[in-house]
């Protein structure tokens, strides 16, 4: 097994990335910024590098500095974690040719997976049911998209190739319309991902947003580890996450899972994996898959019993799979909150210092967090703060969980996003399960 493996990350993932090597006798090495230099994770790992001043462009997405970190500490290893560099085909190529490995897929994978057109066509051809759309980019040709929009029936949305974090997206309702949003979504997209071509999609009303996590080592072998929804989202930034998806029936479910393990056998996938679909009216559909870690993967592991992360480590390291798909049973169900620094209800980003920190316990309840009472915010990087995850034998048992766990909490000194969790899951429709992906907003509009 690696010696030691550095963790290009910070927050909570780090300190679980850490947890994970720690339990395997792995030894740490933490990268932070100025502005992390006092966090738990820093204090706690073998060593630490600061790789830079506050902004991330100045250290967590400063290759160089974290490949020389690398260098310096001998780390044979390098665990992006998620957002930051994990997405980054160029690095995880430069990880690998400077001679480290690179915990993740290979970089050709992730351009491929990175680019949607490429993407799309890649799970096409591998057997998995796609939105109903354009045959890859759109040309320049007017008629041809006139004729492409009117095949696929309105409204449609026009995507950018290149696009993520729930940007480049335009819906278009009409054909008056639809020239002009394709323009200017490719205005926006070379502005912004430096690649102007865009896709069109059929745009889907009522979707909920279903997920399914892959496993794959480099030996040929590819398990699914079940679904997950994540259909309670803001400004496409998911609230709520819960495994298994309620109320979609087994046959259905095995069926789209398996389509995504053998789609990884296909690719040659290698690591952890994620499959994300638009569910409507019992089919599914394909819309991106994540080359990474994602943050609400400990949902999945509490129904599967199994360690992703862990898991990511031994196939980095060439081991094979030590599960073949009949040995993994979805047991039960787990919810996850995101704990964010933020305001419940105006949403305004609430950093500074944590001057009490209670958290909740007893059996089922998971806390994810490298957050503590004295714990300053930075206003630099994303809000959340940790999760809060909780498991029961049945979706009931793990909502009475989640409701005792979170009147439990408490935070002071910062705004939090607590109260609006704590309204959810009292929420008559979140009980029920399987609102559509706008349930959330239309809820919070109709409360401002
Ligand atoms: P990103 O990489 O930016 O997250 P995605 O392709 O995953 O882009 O889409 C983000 C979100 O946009 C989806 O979760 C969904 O809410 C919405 N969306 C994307 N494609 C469609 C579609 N064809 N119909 C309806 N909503 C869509």
């Amino acid at each position: 097994m690696f010696e030691k493996i550095l963790i290009a990350n910070r927050g909570e993932i780090a300190l679980r990335i850490q947890r994970a090597c720690r339990e395997m006798g792995i030894k740490t090495v933490a990268v932070y910024s100025q502005a992390d230099a006092e966090a738990k994770y820093v204090k706690l790992a073998d060593e630490a590098v600061c790789i830079g001043p506050a902004p991330s462009t100045k250290s967590y997405l400063n290759i160089p500095a974290i490949i020389s970190a690398a260098e310096v500490t001998d780390a044979q290893a390098i665990h992006p974690g998620y957002g930051f560099l994990s997405e980054n085909a160029d690095f995880a190529e430069r990880v690998e040719k400077s001679g480290f490995t690179f915990i993740g897929p290979r970089a050709d994978t992730i351009r491929l997976m990175g680019d949607k057109v490429s993407a799309k066509e890649a799970m096409r051809k591998a057997g998995v049911p796609c939105v109903p759309g354009s045959e890859g980019a759109l040309p320049n040709d007017p008629k041809i998209i006139i004729e492409a929009a009117r095949k696929i029936g309105y409204p449609v949305i026009i995507k950018a190739s290149g696009g993520g974090g729930g940007r480049g997206m335009r819906v278009v309702h009409t054909e008056a319309a639809l020239l002009n949003s394709v323009s200017m979504t490719k205005n926006e997209a070379e502005t912004a991902f430096g690649n102007p071509m865009v896709y069109m999609e059929k745009f889907l009303e009522k979707p909920r947003h279903v997920e399914f996590q892959v496993l794959s080592d480099q030996h040929g072998n590819s398990i699914h580890l079940g679904d997950r929804d994540c259909s309670l989202q803001r400004r496409h930034q998911k609230v709520i996450e819960e495994a298994p998806a309620p109320g979609i029936p087994t046959k259905v479910r095995d069926k789209i899972a398996q389509r995504c393990a053998d789609a990884c056998k296909k690719i040659n996938y290698r690591g952890a994996g994620t499959f994300e679909f638009l569910y409507e009216n019992g089919e599914f559909f394909f819309i991106e898959m994540n080359t990474r870690l994602q943050v609400e993967h400990p949902v999945t592991e509490l129904i599967t019993g199994i360690d992703i992360v862990k898991e990511q480590i031994k196939i980095a390291f060439g081991e094979k799979l030590n599960y073949k798909q009949r040995h993994i049973e979805l047991k039960g169900h787990a919810i996850e909150c995101r704990i964010n620094a933020e305001d419940s209800f105006k949403f305004v980003p609430s950093p500074g210092l944590i001057t009490r920190f209670h958290l909740p316990g007893g059996p089922g309840v998971r806390i994810d967090t490298h957050a503590y009472g004295g714990y300053n915010v930075p206003s630099h990087y994303d809000s959340m703060i940790g999760k809060l995850i909780t498991y029961g034998k049945t979706r009931d048992e793990a909502i009475a969980k989640m409701q005792i766990a979170l009147s439990e909490v408490f935070i002071e000194g910062i705004n939090t996003n607590l109260d609006l969790h704590r309204d959810l899951l009292h929420d008559s429709a979140f009980k029920d399960g399987g609102m559509s992906i706008h349930y959330l907003e239309k809820k919070l509009g109709m409360k401002s």
